[in-house]
């Protein structure tokens, strides 16, 4: 990343000036949370509260069962009850991350960030796309103003950086990163046991859903795509409305450039995700249909119907990676 941002160290110390001084303060993380959702909120959620702070932490999707093995999991909401005086938000790129749970307040106070597509939402905007997780920078400021880690603020926040960097393997990783996370294991952090729980541990059906996913696989040349439909995640029984992580282990194939999964979402709405080697920056094809993420790693959620949408991103991903293939 040519454009990589690093923290403003006065921002940095303003923000958790407020932070400190706050004493009701709502945490929030993105729909469909991932492992840095889930981390980051709980992590920061339970420091604040060993500082006696009042903390709400809200998903407006809830807590995934797979995340339940989180100390401080069975606190989140998926509303937020009465007034705050802080409001942060945590791994969102842009405010429709949040989902529904901002509706009478837009503008949040604190805005806390690794994405590089994050459009600066908030009154305070600490964004870090040097960062592998949100759970990293956690791990780093909390600290340093004084929040603790406790064992528990550290098992979540490296399960945050376990699972954003799929075992610290993604091409993001850092020297940084290594010594931030040995750092939560000194703290209580229980790494093969988190590795195990976020990255390895599957259920039967999310086992069947990824064959599904797997015999309707498609190949043109360096990209690979697959579908999965409503009646595809009925036939198997699969509870979610994602993929089961069938995303990773597609892009374990080699001689493969991009890969790019379409979910039905049952609403009217495609959930699209994009993976790529490096060189391809799949977040630029992400935003042209309002979406965001990393350079190797971005989603959307298109309107519309799954083959349409798949025609129609399929197309697109070619045409602008042939883009970017000439510029390189
Ligand atoms: P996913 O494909 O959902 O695993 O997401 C890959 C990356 O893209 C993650 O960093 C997400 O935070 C980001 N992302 C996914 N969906 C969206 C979206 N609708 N808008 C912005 N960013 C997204
Ligand atoms: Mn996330
Ligand atoms: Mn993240």
């Amino acid at each position: 990343m040519s454009d990589a941002q690093y923290m403003d160290e006065t921002l940095l110390k303003g923000t958790f000036q407020e932070i400190r001084s706050a004493q009701r303060i709502l945490v929030i993380s993105h729909i469909r949370p991932d492992g840095d959702a889930v981390g980051s909120l709980i992590g920061l959620g339970l420091s604040l509260q060993d500082l006696d702070k009042e903390v709400q932490m809200v998903l407006s999707d809830g807590i995934p069962g797979i995340f339940r093995h989180l100390p401080g999991s069975d606190q989140i909401q998926k509303q937020a009850i009465g007034n705050f005086d802080l409001t942060m938000v945590v791994d969102c790129s842009d405010l429709t991350r949040i989902g529904d749970v901002l509706t009478g307040k837009p503008v949040p106070d604190v805005n806390l960030d690794h994405h590089p597509t994050n459009t600066k939402f908030a009154r305070y905007n600490l964004v870090d796309d040097t960062a592998v997780a949100t759970a990293e920078m956690l791990a780093e400021y909390l600290p340093k103003f004084g929040f603790p880690i406790s064992n528990q603020v550290a098992e979540a926040l490296l399960f945050g950086m376990i699972t954003d960097t799929l075992g610290f393997r993604t091409n993001n990783m850092t020297p940084k990163a290594m010594k931030i996370a040995a750092k939560l294991m000194e703290a209580g952090g229980n790494l093969p046991e988190l590795y195990q729980r976020g990255l390895l541990t599957r259920s039967f059906e999310g086992a069947r859903y990824w064959g599904v996913g797997l015999s309707n696989l498609e190949r043109d040349g360096r990209i690979i795509w697959t579908s999965l439909s409503l009646d595809d995640r009925r036939s198997v029984g699969y509870p979610g409305r994602d993929d089961a992580d069938l995303i990773n282990f597609l892009s374990t194939i080699d001689e493969i450039d991009v890969v790019i999964i379409f979910v039905e979402q049952g609403d009217g709405h495609v959930k699209v995700s994009w993976r790529s080697q490096p060189v391809y920056d799949v977040s630029q094809v992400a935003s042209i249909f309002d979406g965001g993420g990393h350079s190797a790693a971005a989603g959307a959620t298109i309107k519309g119907d799954l083959k349409n949408i798949q025609e129609n991103v399929i197309t697109t991903t070619k045409t602008m990676l042939g883009l970017m293939k000439d510029s390189t």
